[in-house]
C-alpha cells in the first residue's frame, strides 16, 4: 500500500516518513562516519559551498556486503541533515517491459525534486547499473533505457546540493563506467564487515533499547560472531530478548546472547530448510506464472522454472523471453502489455483457486505489485479503452479515474489468468509435484509437461 492519498491528491510513494535515524544509531564504522558527515554538510552548508565554488557531488556509492548498514547510513545522512528520504531498490526498476523502469526512475526523481532538499537512496544499483555489454538478450534493452534515464536524472542535479543520490551495491566492479564517471557516482565509500571492536559497538547500540544485565560480556559474544554483519548482530539481540521473555525473566544475559548467536548462525545455514507447505506454495506461485505465460506469443519461451533458494532472493522465478524483434524496435503492443499483467497476477489467481480465499498466503505479493504498477502504466500510457490516447499530463487531476480504470484492467487480466489456470489444473498439479521434488525444471522438462498435459489457448485471444 505505497500509494496513499490525502484530499484526492497523490502523496509521494517513494518517500519515507518520520525517518529519525541518526549517526549514533550506526556503529562500528570508524572513520567511515566522517566521510558521511561531510555529505550532511553538503546539505546544511550548501549555500556556502556554492558561494566558494566547491563542487557538490550528485551521487555517492556505498559499497559492501548485505547487512553492513548501507541503508542505515543513507537514512542517517538524511536524518542528520533533516531532509526527506526517498528509497527504492533498483530491482524494482527492472521490468520486462520497455519503459516501465525508466518511468519509475522519473517518478522517483520528480518526487525527490518536489520535496527537496532530499536524499534519494537506490539499493542494489547493480541491478540496473551493470555494464551494458554484460547483459545479453532481451532484458538488456530495458535495462539500458532505465540506466539512461537514471543518468539523465543524476546529471540534472549535479552540483546543486538539493537532491543527493546515495546508491548501494556489493559489486562496484561490474557497474557501467558511465555511472561512475565524474559528476555522477564519483565518490565511493567501502563499508567492510565489522571488526571485533566494531561488533562490540554494534551489539551495544542495539542493546541500548533492551533490558540488559549489567554484567553482559559483549567481548565473548563478539568473539564468537566473527564474519557476521550488523543486521545479524541486531538479530542476535532480538532473539536473545525473545528467549528472556519466554523464560519469564526481566534481563538479557550473556548466555541468552551466546545461545542467540548460535541460533542466528544455524539459521543462516538452514534458510533452505523450508516446510513442505512453503515449498508447495512457492511451486504454485512459479508454476502459475509459467503456465499462463506459455499461452502468450511473446512469453511462451520459458527458460526455466525454479523454486530453488537463491542468494538475496526469497522466491524463485520464471524467465520468459520476450519477442526479440519487438525489443529491438523498442516497442510493445497493447496486447503484450496485457499479457504481462496477466502473468504477474497469475500467482494471486492460483492461490485463490488452490487454497480458497480464506487460505490465501502472501507469496504472490511481489508479482501482484508488478501487475498493479503495470496496469497503471497501461492506463497512463493511453492504452486502455476508456482513455485511449490521453497522455499523463492531461489526466493529472483525474488520478482517481486512472486508478479505477487500472483496477478494471487488472480485474480483466485476473479473470483471464483464472480461466487459463482452471483449464490447466492437471498440468499445474503435475508441475507443482515436480517442482517440490526437483526444485527446478529445465526448458525441455517444462515444455514436455506442457505438451503432455497442457490446454493452451488455440489462438491467442485478445482482451
Ligand atoms: P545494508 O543496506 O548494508 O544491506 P542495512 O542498513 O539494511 O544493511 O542493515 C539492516 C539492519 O541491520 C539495520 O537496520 C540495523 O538494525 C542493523 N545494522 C546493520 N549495520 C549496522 C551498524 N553498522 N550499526 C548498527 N546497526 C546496524
Amino acid at each position: 500500500a505505497r500509494v496513499r492519498r490525502a484530499h484526492g491528491k497523490r502523496l509521494p510513494q517513494y518517500m519515507e516518513r518520520g525517518n529519525d535515524v541518526k549517526f549514533s544509531d550506526v556503529a562500528g564504522l570508524g572513520n567511515i562516519r566522517l566521510e558521511l558527515e561531510e555529505i550532511v554538510k553538503f546539505f546544511t552548508l550548501a549555500e556556502m559551498y556554492r558561494r566558494r565554488g566547491v563542487k557538490i557531488p550528485g551521487g555517492i556509492l556505498l559499497c559492501g556486503p548485505p547487512g553492513v548498514g548501507k541503508t542505515l547510513l543513507a537514512k542517517a545522512v538524511a536524518g542528520e541533515a533533516g531532509v526527506n528520504f526517498f528509497s527504492i531498490s533498483a530491482s524494482q526498476f527492472v521490468e520486462i517491459y520497455v519503459g516501465v523502469g525508466a518511468s519509475r526512475v522519473r517518478a522517483l526523481y520528480q518526487e525527490a525534486r518536489d520535496n527537496a532538499p532530499s536524499v534519494v537512496f537506490i539499493d542494489e544499483i547493480d541491478a540496473v547499473g551493470r555494464e551494458r555489454g554484460l547483459i545479453k538478450g532481451s532484458g538488456g534493452q530495458e535495462r539500458d533505457a532505465t540506466l539512461n534515464q537514471l543518468l539523465v536524472c543524476l546529471d540534472g542535479f549535479e552540483g546543486r546540493g538539493d537532491v543527493i543520490t546515495i546508491a548501494a551495491t556489493n559489486r562496484p566492479d561490474i557497474l557501467d563506467p558511465a555511472l561512475v564517471r565524474p559528476g555522477r557516482f564519483d565518490r565511493k565509500i567501502y563499508i567492510p564487515k565489522p571488526s571485533l571492536t566494531g561488533r562490540i559497538e554494534i551489539l551495544k547500540v542495539h542493546a541500548q533499547k533492551k533490558p540488559m544485565a549489567d554484567d553482559v560480556d559483549y567481548m565473548a559474544v563478539a568473539s564468537m560472531t566473527e564474519g557476521m554483519v550488523g543486521a545479524e548482530l541486531a538479530n542476535i539481540i532480538e532473539i536473545a530478548a525473545i528467549n528472556m521473555m519466554r523464560e519469564g525473566r526481566s534481563e538479557i544475559t550473556t548466555d541468552d546472547l551466546l545461545q542467540a548467536a548460535q541460533i542466528e548462525e544455524r539459521g543462516m545455514l538452514d534458510k533452505k530448510d523450508r516446510s513442505l507447505e512453503m515449498w508447495k506454495r512457492l511451486a504454485l506461485n512459479e508454476a502459475a506464472m509459467a503456465v499462463v505465460a506459455v499461452n502468450f506469443p511473446d512469453m511462451k519461451n520459458i527458460e526455466f522454472v525454479t523454486i530453488a533458494p537463491r542468494a538475496g532472493r526469497e522466491l524463485g522465478y520464471v524467465r520468459a523471453k520476450m519477442d526479440q524483434m519487438r525489443f529491438e524496435k523498442g516497442m510493445l503492443t497493447r496486447q503484450s502489455l496485457l499479457d504481462h499483467i496477466t502473468v504477474q497476477i497469475a500467482p494471486r489467481a492460483a492461490d485463490e483457486i488452490w487454497y480458497g480465499e480464506d487460505q490465501l498466503s502472501t507469496v504472490w505479493a511481489e508479482t501482484a505489485d508488478n501487475a498493479r504498477s503495470a496496469a497503471r502504466s497501461f492506463v497512463l500510457g493511453g492504452l486502455s479503452e476508456k482513455y485511449y490516447g490521453l497522455s499523463e499530463f492531461w489526466v493529472a487531476d483525474r488520478i482517481n479515474d486512472i486508478d479505477l480504470e487500472a483496477l478494471a484492467v487488472l480485474n480483466k487480466c485476473y479473470e483471464r489468468a483464472k480461466e487459463i489456470l482452471q483449464r490447466n489444473r492437471e498440468l499445474m498439479d503435475a508441475l507443482i509435484d515436480e517442482l517440490v521434488q526437483k526444485k527446478s525444471l529445465s526448458k525441455q522438462e517444462f515444455s514436455c509437461m506442457v505438451e503432455e498435459k497442457g490446454h493452451l489457448e488455440p489462438t491467442p485471444q485478445s482482451i
